[in-house]
């Protein structure tokens, strides 16, 4: 399988803070990638960093064979890596058909097809704050996958759904890359839909990766194991 993202010792700081030290990780066309780890343990930093919100320090960041490490998020959303922002991409006074339009202005393709995968549809004259929560996290999530991107990042998508809406989307995603080839890369901390629906799963901890391969193997990993009990272990 072809490599599109490949992430090379990259460091990310806050101030003092080490958000991420020596992180190299690659992902293969076509993956669903699970991210672990505890909490401050750099997984939204990853996200942030891959998809051009936050500058590293030092690394290097390879998407589809070719430099992006200091493009910024719209020149790598332009080359096909996307990303959800848990409700903040969102207008709250413009229309689910407002925001599609402009973002398929921006990024191409044809927003319909997106709304109706999504259950959205029925929802076109709704402004975003009159949506509930799990058509907010819906709306984000179409609005992501506007211009069909090849690489997309989910940072915990599945936060404050309901066990339903979480299968759901698990379902969703798993269609996504089946139909249409979408790599995708998701934070969730729910462990059953993580094991559940990823190829590989990375672990991290303050800032580093501890663990890396298939579900079943990560799961029993010492190390990880440790990482998520803390002393108890
Ligand atoms: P996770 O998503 O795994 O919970 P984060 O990537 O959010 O972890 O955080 C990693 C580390 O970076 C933590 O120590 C956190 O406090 C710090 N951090 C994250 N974002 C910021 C920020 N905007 N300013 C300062 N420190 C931050
Ligand atoms: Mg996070």
């Amino acid at each position: 399988m072809n490599t599109i993202l490949e992430v090379d010792d990259l460091a990310v700081r806050y101030g003092g803070v080490r958000a991420l030290d020596g992180v190299s990780v690659r992902l293969s066309d076509g993956e669903i990638r699970g991210l672990i780890g505890p909490n401050g343990s750099g997984k939204s930093t990853f996200i942030d960093a891959i998809s051009g919100r936050k500058l590293p320090a030092s690394g290097r960041i390879r998407l589809f064979g070719q430099e992006v490490t200091r493009l910024s998020a719209v020149d790598r959303r332009l080359r096909g890596l996307s990303r959800s922002f848990q409700r903040t991409s969102i207008f709250p006074e413009l229309t689910v058909r407002e925001q599609m339009s402009l973002a398929a202005r921006r990024f191409g393709s044809d927003p319909g097809e997106i709304l109706e995968a999504l259950g959205l549809a029925a929802h076109l004259e709704s402004l975003a704050n009159q949506l509930g929560y799990g058509e907010q996290r819906r709306l984000d999530l179409a609005l992501a996958l506007v211009g069909s991107p090849k690489l997309l990042l989910l940072d915990e998508p599945a936060a404050g759904l309901s066990r339903a809406e979480s299968l759901a989307l698990a379902d969703m995603l798993r269609a996504l890359v089946r139909d249409a080839g979408t790599t995708v890369c998701l934070v969730e901390h729910d462990m059953d839909v993580i094991f559940g629906i990823s190829d590989s799963v990375t672990v991290f901890d303050t800032g580093r990766v501890i663990a890396e391969g298939e579900p079943k193997a990560v799961r029993s990993d010492p190390a990880v194991r440790r990482a998520y009990l803390g002393s108890e272990g």
